[in-house]
């Protein structure tokens, strides 16, 4: 038998199948389920988390907590900032609030390795309080690539400052569970978004946990919605009717 490794010849030596699978995918094929494919999303963001993990400019001291997931996820959750728990294990939603939305994910028949799970922020600000605007702001090329890489269907924002951070315009308590198409310039592309409370405000009191609940159910349908319509944005207006400036573009479809 040859022991000979199979692969094709080229000046620079020789090329794996696979790494012209990763070539053929990037640059022709772009599914989403060739093993080329999943290879290089997965070597992309270990990338992009060596990088954040080297950038001295970035705010925080505390450990690097990057997300966790499918990098192939259809749904891609997104929170504020790390707690300690989280710091100490360098994964998100670990603490009281990440079991109610690992809970509820499970509950809707997903598992919790087909979805992704990250922040905005990706370091624990001191003592939990809310991540600062400029912390927000140098973390963001960081969360723009990681949502590129991945490139899910639907970003589901938890929480008013992640909500805000994509829909600047909207209010949680107004705008949870509705599905909104992002503008290409909003930090993330022309993407879907469905705000949800944060899971921590749902722990709060039995009508903000209904609340949350109601509206986590509505993902599965909201999806399969995305996959079987092409969506248009209707016209968007401000509740006085005003039409809003293009550069505040949300549109909410339903
Ligand atoms: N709250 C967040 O917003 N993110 C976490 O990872 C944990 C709690």
């Amino acid at each position: 038998m040859s022991t000979k490794k199979k692969g094709i010849k080229c000046p620079g030596g020789e090329i794996s199948k696979l790494a012209i699978l990763r070539w053929w995918c990037r640059k022709v094929c772009r599914c989403k389920s060739c093993p080329g494919h999943k290879m290089d999303k997965v070597s992309e963001l270990k990338k992009l988390e060596q990088e954040i993990a080297a950038d001295k400019n970035l705010p925080l001291k505390s450990n690097l907590v990057f997300g966790e997931g499918s990098p192939d996820c259809e749904v891609l959750f997104i929170g504020e900032a790390p707690g300690a728990l989280e710091d100490e294990q360098k994964r998100p939603f670990v603490g009281r609030s990440g079991q109610l939305l690992r809970k509820s994910i499970r509950e809707l028949g997903w598992k919790e390795k087909d979805v992704y799970i990250t922040n905005i922020v990706k370091r624990r600000p001191p003592e939990n309080r809310d991540p600062l605007p400029e912390e927000i702001e140098k973390y963001k090329p960081y969360l723009t690539r990681q949502i590129e890489i991945i490139n899910p269907k639907i970003i589901v924002p938890l929480g008013r400052f992640s909500m805000n951070y994509f829909l600047p315009l909207a209010k949680i308590t107004r705008d949870q569970g509705k599905l909104f198409r992002l503008p290409a310039q909003a930090g993330a592309g022309n993407r879907f978004v469905v705000p949800m409370l944060h899971p921590a405000a749902a722990l709060r009191s039995t009508g903000m946990m209904n609340e949350f609940q109601e509206n986590f159910k509505k993902l599965p349908a909201i999806l399969k919605k995305l996959g079987t319509e092409d969506i248009e944005p209707p016209e968007i207006k401000k509740e006085s009717s005003k039409i809003i400036k293009q550069e505040d573009i949300q549109s909410k479809l339903f």
